[in-house]
């Protein structure tokens, strides 16, 4: 049997909270309870939120809860061109495409069809893609890129899962309804999704499925708010011949009102709760891992 390999990683765009804090301590946990190697993947392809300086803050804040890895941390905005090979893998298969729309152009698409009798959502509340740009012909597509035309590669969702067929994976946490063994992925329920922004030559899911592979990830430890991703993640796998990790989806963490937690709010940050003199014990006990 070779060495589990575990990760956590959080996106330097603000402070680590409780909740950060539970995935962190649990990560750590499990990779003591199977023997195996924790890593530390610093997800920062959006330029325009993420700073070192949270990078630092994510460091220390670890630190002083006592969570430590192993190996260098991976920082995805040095890897871009391991995303733009995965792309172009894909793109050779057929089953990526681009779309030229900009955002309020979407946004007033999405506005006729739900006028029209309402136009479905991700599971993250986000309408599907409403766009025709799958339809342009490859002429159009050429004139419009050299033309310097900014836009998106979006995976072609339809004929993407006609050509997966049927995926799975094994959950050993609980999904939002409790799902747990072996899930059914229903990557459908995202629509086209984009795999490649205008701006960086990957997104969340691709560069999350490439790394995970990249660094030999067994177990995905995550929040419950991934769990619906993971159809995403899986059908990219297939699509890509990537090894399939095993999936565990811990609960969130709440505010009093029932809420997830943000970055922004200062009570459930963990510098905050440090400043106010909480320890290390003490986080851990606030999440529920007391011992
Ligand atoms: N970077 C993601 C976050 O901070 C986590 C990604 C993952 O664990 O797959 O929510």
């Amino acid at each position: 049997m070779h060495t589990r390999i575990l990760r956590f990683a959080p996106s330097p765009n603000g402070h680590l909270h409780l909740g950060h804090a539970y995935s962190a301590l649990l990560n750590q946990d499990m990779t003591r309870d199977l023997g195996g190697r924790l890593l530390l993947r610093i997800e920062d392809i959006d330029a325009t939120r993420c700073r070192p300086e949270y990078e630092a803050a994510i460091v220390e804040d670890l630190h002083w809860l006592g969570v430590t890895w192993d190996a260098d941390v991976r920082r995805q905005s040095a890897h871009f061109a391991d995303y733009r090979a995965s792309l172009d893998k894909l793109e050779a298969t057929g089953l990526i495409y681009p779309s030229f729309e900009s955002r309020s152009e979407i946004a007033a698409l999405v506005a006729a069809r739900d006028r029209k009798g309402g136009w479905p959502r991700d599971p993250d509340g986000v309408p599907l893609y409403p766009g025709n740009a799958r339809k342009l012909s490859s002429a159009e597509r050429e004139r419009r890129r050299r033309g310097g035309d900014a836009f998106a590669l979006r995976l072609a969702m339809d004929a993407a899962v006609a050509r997966a067929g049927v995926l799975t994976w094994t959950e050993t946490g609980a999904g939002p309804q409790g799902q747990t063994g072996l899930v059914v992925a229903a990557p459908q329920m995202w629509g086209d999704v984009v795999l490649g922004r205008k701006d960086v030559p990957t997104c969340y899911h691709l560069a999350v499925v490439v790394d995970d592979a990249l660094q030999g990830v067994t177990d995905v430890v995550r929040g419950r708010d991934l769990f619906c991703a993971t159809a995403v993640h899986r059908l990219l796998q297939a699509l890509l011949g990537l090894p399939e990790p095993v999936y565990h989806h811990h609960k969130l963490i709440l505010d009093a009102g029932g809420r997830k937690l943000s970055k922004a709010t200062l009570a459930t940050s963990l510098r905050e709760l440090r400043a106010h003199g909480a320890t290390a014990v003490d986080i851990r006990r606030m999440v529920g891992l007391g011992r």
